[in-house]
Formats: structure tokens, C-alpha cells, sequence
């Protein structure tokens, strides 16, 4: 077995596997579960009893991602990854939901003969279970992405799909020179699947690029119409968007009797770089 970026999250010691658990010198230990993926949110941290998002969620949201329809957004961060990540280099993506993104990433890596250590952390224990099966290489944890049970410096590159940003962890985790890729909503995705349901939609707020810490290296924007005719498709979609916990009964109404939705799926993928200097660097950060 081989060792891992995991850190432990009650004394915050390297772990290192031993069978189907990890351990640290100290003592503390944890198990994987059947599906592979590690329990690495201390329970203080837990301020539910499931928390992220929940089974049914993670479900919807795998079925529909399974049928392809952001798989424009798959190979254009497939392609930023492969063209930056150094050979047998470490990614981690924070916030990986069901893996759909990391497995697909390591599959396309696999096309180009590339070879990658992968590993996925999410706050959904179900979300992390599927990612664990995505793909055997990858090792996932269940943990927050603002408390990475993961070792200093220890990433190449860092994923963050849609997931909540939190800097000072993510230049903490990765390498001096370490690359970070996002991906961020459009201002006109799911328009029209907005116009169909609110009176008034409103594009997304698009956020300056600039990010305290980080270098900006690039953007790329990645759009397509997509079209969803089964309503379940619809619905799995509304419920993957911001704005589905702040919806009336006026709107769920048309929500639920559209039969089929033509719409943008429009995206940008964001290209950072760490810049820690070094003085930073030697004071342990
Ligand atoms: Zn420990």
C-alpha cells in the first residue's frame, strides 16, 4: 500500500494505510468503508447529522450528470488539467461530489498515456462513496474543504467544481508553484430554464477573477445548448442550481410542468497558480 497525502484530523499527523485503514503514530485510526472512501471529518466538525448534500441529491445529480450533458465542461477541464499537471502528479479535487469530474479527469488522462495520483475530498459521505466507486485509483475522504485532512504542500494541482472556494486552505495543500482550476457558472447559464420558471430571471453574478493569494493564469469559456425532454432530467437540473431553495409555489408549478427544456450550459473554467513566497513558506503555513 502506498502512502497517501492524508493527514489525520484529530492530531493532524500523517496517516500512512495499514490494510483497509489508516493510521498515525499516535494511534488514531480509521477505517475505510466498503466502497473504499475514508471518514475523515471529526465529529465536532459535523454540524449535522448528514451534512453536504443529501443521498437523494446526490443521486439526482449523478444520474443526470451520467447522461452526458456537461460533458463539454468535462473535456475542457480534462484538457486544462493535462496540459498543466506534471507526470505521476498529485491532484486532489476539493469538493468532488460523486466523482464525476475527478473519474472522468483520471479517464482521460489514461487516453494520453498520462499518469496521475488522485484524490477527492466531500462533505457527503454518499457523494464520497460513489466517487470512491467511480474509479479504484481514486482515493477519496469524506471531509470539508475548509479543514483538508491533507498534508502541506503536498498537491500539484487542486479541482474546485462548483464548490465552496476557501484560499487559505487550498494554498496550504498545494505545492509553492501549484495550480488551481475552477470552474464557475456563466452569467447566462440555464437562462432559459430561469425564463421558463421566474417572472423576472436574473443572469449570474459572475465574480472578479482575481483571488488573494493566486496568480490569475487564464480563462475559458465553455458553452452549449443542451437539451433535457424527460421531466426528471428537469427537475435533477433545477435542484443542482443556487436558487432551487429560494423558489415559491408559483414557480415549482411551472417548474413541474415543463416536458422538455432547451437551454445554455454555459460555464468558465479558471486557471490559477499559488504564489507563495517564501517567506511564507518557512513560517509553516
Ligand atoms: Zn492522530
Amino acid at each position: 500500500m502506498s502512502e497517501t497525502i492524508w493527514c489525520c484530523p484529530v492530531c493532524g499527523r500523517k496517516l500512512h494505510p495499514a490494510d483497509r485503514s489508516l493510521k498515525c503514530e499516535k494511534g488514531h485510526s480509521f477505517d475505510r468503508s466498503r466502497k473504499g472512501d475514508v471518514h475523515l471529518l471529526p465529529s465536532n466538525k459535523m454540524h449535522a447529522k448528514l451534512p453536504g448534500d443529501n443521498p437523494e441529491m446526490v443521486r439526482a445529480r449523478r444520474a443526470f450528470l451520467s447522461k452526458g450533458y456537461y460533458a463539454h465542461l468535462l473535456a475542457t477541464i480534462s484538457q486544462t488539467v493535462c496540459e498543466r499537471l506534471p507526470e505521476g502528479g498529485t491532484l486532489l479535487d476539493a469538493g468532488c461530489g460523486e466523482g464525476y469530474y475527478t473519474a472522468g479527469v483520471l479517464h482521460f488522462l489514461d487516453s494520453t498515456g498520462k499518469t496521475a495520483q488522485c484524490y477527492g475530498v466531500d462533505i457527503s459521505k454518499t457523494a464520497a462513496g460513489y466517487a470512491a466507486k467511480a474509479d479504484s485509483r481514486l482515493d477519496c475522504a469524506v471531509a470539508s474543504v475548509f479543514h483538508l485532512p491533507v498534508e502541506r504542500a503536498s498537491c500539484d494541482m487542486l479541482l474546485s467544481i462548483f464548490s465552496p472556494y476557501c484560499g487559505e486552505e487550498f494554498r496550504r495543500v498545494l505545492r509553492p508553484d501549484g495550480w488551481l482550476i475552477m470552474a464557475i457558472p456563466a452569467a447566462r447559464h440555464l437562462w432559459e430554464l430561469k425564463a421558463a420558471v421566474y417572472d423576472t430571471p436574473y443572469e449570474n453574478a459572475v465574480r472578479e477573477y482575481a483571488l488573494e493569494g493566486f496568480t490569475f493564469e487564464q480563462s475559458y469559456t465553455v458553452s452549449r445548448e443542451i437539451v433535457l425532454d424527460d421531466p426528471q432530467d428537469i427537475a435533477a437540473l433545477f435542484a443542482m442550481t443556487p436558487y432551487a431553495y429560494r423558489t415559491g409555489a408559483a414557480e415549482r408549478e411551472r417548474l413541474a410542468a415543463l416536458r422538455t427544456l432547451r437551454t445554455e450550459a454555459a460555464f468558465e473554467v479558471l486557471v490559477y497558480r499559488n504564489t507563495l513566497n517564501k517567506k511564507e513558506n518557512s513560517h509553516g503555513i
